[in-house]
């Protein structure tokens, strides 16, 4: 039985597909472009020079026709993590924008020029199991891992979400995140593509972006929470933004927590919920809510059709999560196949097929899950009590001096570790007491921060997830 992943491209109407600015393309177009570069792609595995382009895109959808593995390169990449993913990927030939700067780190790579027109018929799909993205983690916690992911993982995890949130072909996705990532990639390009909807790609994140196409028949924004916090920044004073989202039909932010607060202040001002969804790249897409289910601020959700979850505890024993934070371990069809050339690390990653996602959460009577942040570097040991980095983190952002905030644990003599609260100042900078008295009223005595250190910025991830690793 053919399984094509994108029936719509195989289809080929002249309907919008892909719009990037002012180029864009036509699912019959881009099944001719992807279909002639398939037919060209060498044997083994390619990497993309993953710009935020049409030519990306139909690099990507080309190799995924042609059963071709493909490795998306972040367009800023530093020269020893280029080194690392080429070493580790060995990639046979490097896809490119025509015109588009290569790095010295690429030079020994036959390069290929992407095409967006072409005569090709879009190849049949090869088998499910057939590996189809090698993309590196964000490096949050260590050096990336190249993260195997078959076809039958994207199928699996894009299909769930159309049931989720009755994604169909009538949808037209507003799209500003990076191409080098799951979420930007499989759920932002992948997944509008398998459905037979449409994709509007700003190029850059930016609130007029977001206005406009919302304001002309959009119907959907994917986002991270720096997104959403510039958009809570600014529901207060612009009317048409404000306008805008109130129309659209789904606004989702994943990728890293959303702090209740700028959900509440868009919530407030818009009146939409916006949907959580929590994922990662070695399991795609683990929880979410119904597009006509109930959100709470502060949850992800529940998990997603298909998708086995469990919270255990230090012992390995599960637990319910009602009261205790357990780690958060996943099973199903979503899950990626192996890291590259690390096997050590598949094995470590897995306990009996569950996958040990490195995340901490609760769950409440109604099975919706709440993370509390990693394992590594958000529980905090402190005067024996296990304090979850991510409420500090929202109670922070509650007091009006503080823009932005991150909490570490250092360790301490008396304490085992002590609470650090890292704050960027909002106009003022409120001075470290007061800010400590504002989280110990809000949460718990044992709760408060002990030292609190000032910030221009936080160190953040093309994500915009902050690396705490660097805080310190
Ligand atoms: P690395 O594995 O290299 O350290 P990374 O884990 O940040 O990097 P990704 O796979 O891109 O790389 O990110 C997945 C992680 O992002 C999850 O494990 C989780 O910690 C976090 N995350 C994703 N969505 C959410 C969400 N909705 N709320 C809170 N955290 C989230
Ligand atoms: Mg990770």
């Amino acid at each position: 039985m053919p399984d094509p992943l994108f029936p719509a491209i195989h289809a080929g109407s002249g309907k919008e597909a892909l719009r990037f600015g002012d180029r864009s393309l036509t699912y019959a177009g881009l099944g001719a472009a992807a279909g002639a570069l398939a037919a060209e792609l060498p044997a083994g595995r390619v990497a993309v020079w993953a710009t935020p382009t049409l030519h990306t895109s139909v690099a990507v959808v080309a190799a995924l026709l042609a059963g071709i593995p493909v490795v998306p390169l972040n367009p800023k990449i530093g020269e020893r993590e280029l080194a690392h993913i080429l070493a580790d990927s060995s990639p046979a030939q490097i896809l490119a924008e025509p015109g588009a700067e290569l790095p010295d780190g690429l030079a020994g790579l036959p390069r290929r020029d992407i095409p967006l027109e072409g005569a090709g018929a879009p190849p049949a799909e090869p088998d499910a199991e057939t590996p189809a993205l090698i993309v590196y983690t964000s490096g949050t916690t260590g050096p990336p891992k190249g993260v195997v992911l078959p076809r039958r993982a994207i199928s699996t995890t894009l299909d769930a979400l159309e049931s989720a949130w009755q994604w169909s072909a009538e949808d037209v996705l507003v799209h500003g995140l990076p191409l080098f990532h799951v979420h930007g990639l499989i759920l932002g390009i992948l997944g509008p593509l398998r459905r037979g909807g449409s994709v509007r790609h700003l190029g850059r994140f930016s609130l007029e972006g977001v206005t406009r196409e919302l304001s002309t028949g959009a119907t959907m924004l994917f986002g991270v929470p720096t997104m959403y916090h510039r958009i809570a920044e600014s529901v207060a004073t612009d009317e048409e933004l404000t306008a805008a989202l109130r129309r659209a039909r789904l606004l989702v932010s994943g990728s890293a927590a959303l702090p209740v607060h700028d959900h509440q202040r868009i919530t407030a001002a818009t009146g939409q919920q916006v949907i959580e969804r929590y994922g990662m790249t070695e399991t795609l897409m683990n929880t979410s809510v119904r597009a006509d289910g109930e959100r709470k601020p502060g949850s992800v959700g529940v998990p997603l059709a298909g998708v086995d979850l469990r919270l255990v505890d230090e012992s390995g024993a599960e637990i319910d999560g009602r009261d205790e934070v357990g780690e958060i371990q996943v099973r199903g069809p979503n899950l990626f196949t192996e890291y590259l050339n690390r096997p050590d690390a598949t094995v470590a990653a897995l306990d009996n097929g569950w996958f040990r996602t490195g995340d901490m959460a609760t769950r409440d009577d109604d099975g919706y899950v709440r993370i509390v942040g990693r394992k590594a570097t958000d529980l905090i040991k402190s005067g024996g009590y296990k304090i979850g980095a991510g409420e500090i983190e929202n109670a922070l952002l509650e007091h009006p001096g503080v823009a932005e905030a991150a909490v570490t644990g250092e360790p301490d003599d008396d304490l085992g570790e002590r609470i650090v609260a890292w704050v960027v100042p909002a106009g003022y900078r409120p001075d470290a007491g007061e800010v400590a008295d504002h989280v110990a009223k809000l949460l718990a005595p044992h709760k408060r921060p002990r030292v609190v250190r000032y910030l221009d910025a936080l160190p953040r991830n093309d994500m915009g997830k902050i690396m705490k690793r660097a805080l310190g």
